[in-house]
């Protein structure tokens, strides 16, 4: 049997792409395994946008490249891939870096999968970086590789340029996938057993499609999902703030499945950052945008990500981000820490800020979030979720799945996988809220 391995760094794009690339192998006969030495086909899928998944993706493909040296016969039929963001930043040059890689394929390029590891088993060699603007780009044979949730890439690409991102010279300008075929696949989707939907796109805010003579936004596409019976739950990431239009806003009370949670990275609450960061709105715009939000939705659950000691940050543009996370009351938040990426502007910015400076004011910004997340879970003790069961928790004997509102449950229950559940929570953790499952009869 034909196996594949496959090791993903980055975003949900990333892991998705990673997932399309194993519908595609599986298509072709190929099974997935968690040892690179049994593989056929060995793919790492690399992220670019820091500069440690980065590393970490050159050290694997040099662990893969090397399984071949000095191993003739069964080992000479091994294909290593690279592909993602840094395969599209890098091209041809991996090829000289590495001995027994065999193929570089940019993101646009994944769907080719197939078709390039045929090529690389003739030629030796395959580059696959050019830029494809293609509808084909988006293929994804829905194939047994979903449980309960499944992602769909609605477009992809932007055309922001946020100056610390590669996103616009990696992945490319926005191109965004015809309506038809998103709701075509989220029918098969449902049709293999998904209750749970997650719209993917870089700027998901931006989605245009005019292919039927008429301008479809990201708001009529939900609409149309919203009809698809035996869907439960829609969600969509990632949105701009300053393209989250009204109209889109209403789609919260407005679509009964359109999940009420809400992911909106501001990246800084220090309006001198966020010129310098290229983001193209102001703290109290966005301030503006979220209390509209929770006017409409007062319960909805915000998270957002921020990226920690841009160049020239100060103390008191930090103190700023604190204080706008202590009024924001997210749910969550996803931090990182500033990294220079070559093709990105700010890397020739003035006014590095010191690693050690850095890494503390990360703290900083995750102790305060981490407050705000204990209150929130806190205040849920005692009341009854509706628990989308996901499947096995890691603890042993419990059960997990998400609320409406993405936060994850761990229960104990025996309900079946796919069921909404009605859930007592009795307990918190920092990440998760526990539970036990009430029947009708209770
Ligand atoms: S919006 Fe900015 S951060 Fe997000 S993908 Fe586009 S350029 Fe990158």
């Amino acid at each position: 049997m034909k196996k594949v391995y496959i090791e993903t760094y980055g975003c949900q794009m990333n892991e998705h792409d990673s997932e399309r690339m194993l519908a595609i192998l599986s298509d072709n006969g190929y099974v997935q395994t968690d040892k690179p030495k049994e593989a056929e086909v060995v793919i790492v899928n690399t992220c670019s946008v820091r500069a440690k998944a980065e590393q970490k993706a050159y050290s694997s493909i040099g662990r893969y490249t090397g399984l071949k040296k000095g191993k003739p016969g069964s080992e000479k039929d091994r294909v290593v891939v690279f592909s993602g963001c840094v395969a599209q930043q890098e091209g041809k040059k991996l090829l000289g870096r590495f001995k027994g890689l065999n193929i570089v394929v940019g993101p646009s390029q994944v769907h080719r999968i197939d078709e390039l590891v045929n090529k690389a088993k003739t030629d030796g060699t395959v580059i696959a970086v050019a830029p494809d603007k293609d509808q084909e780009r988006f293929r994804n044979p829905v194939k047994g590789v979903h449980g309960v949730k499944a992602f769909v890439t609605i477009m992809e690409g932007c055309d922001n340029f946020c100056s610390y991102c590669t996103v616009p010279y990696l992945r490319g300008r926005e191109v965004s996938r015809h309506a038809r075929n998103i709701i075509d696949e989220v029918y098969a989707l449902v049709a293999s057993g998904v209750k749970e939907v997650v719209l993917l796109g870089q700027n998901v805010n931006s989605y245009r499609d005019n292919s039927e003579g008429r301008q479809i936004t990201l708001y009529e596409l939900l609409s149309a999902l919203n009809d698809i019976k035996g869907l439960e739950r829609i969600r969509f990431i990632t949105s701009h703030p300053k393209d989250l239009t009204d109209e889109l806003v209403h789609a919260f009370t407005d679509f009964q499945k359109v999940c009420p949670h809400l992911h909106l990275p501001i990246q800084s609450g220090s309006d001198r950052i966020l010129k310098l960061m290229a983001r193209g709105y102001t703290v109290k715009e966005y301030r503006d945008r979220i209390d509209r939000i929770r006017a409409l939705m007062p319960d909805i659950a915000l998270t957002s990500d921020f990226i920690v000691g841009f160049p020239s940050e100060t103390g008191e543009d930090h103190r700023d981000t604190i204080q706008f996370i202590r009024r924001a009351n997210y749910d969550n938040i996803f931090s990182f820490k500033y990294s220079d990426r070559r093709l990105a502007r700010a890397s020739t910015y003035d006014g590095k800020v010191p690693v050690q400076v850095i890494a503390g004011r990360l703290k900083e910004l995750q102790d305060a979030q981490l407050e705000i997340t204990r209150k929130i879970y806190g205040a849920l003790t005692g009341t009854l979720q509706q628990v989308l069961v996901e499947g096995e928790s890691k603890k042993q004997g419990r059960q997990q799945g998400r609320t409406a509102h993405g936060r994850i449950v761990n229960f104990s229950g025996t309900v079946p996988e796919g069921t909404v559940a009605n859930v007592l929570i009795d307990d918190y953790s920092d990440n998760a809220l526990y539970g036990k499952h009430i029947t009708e009869e209770e």
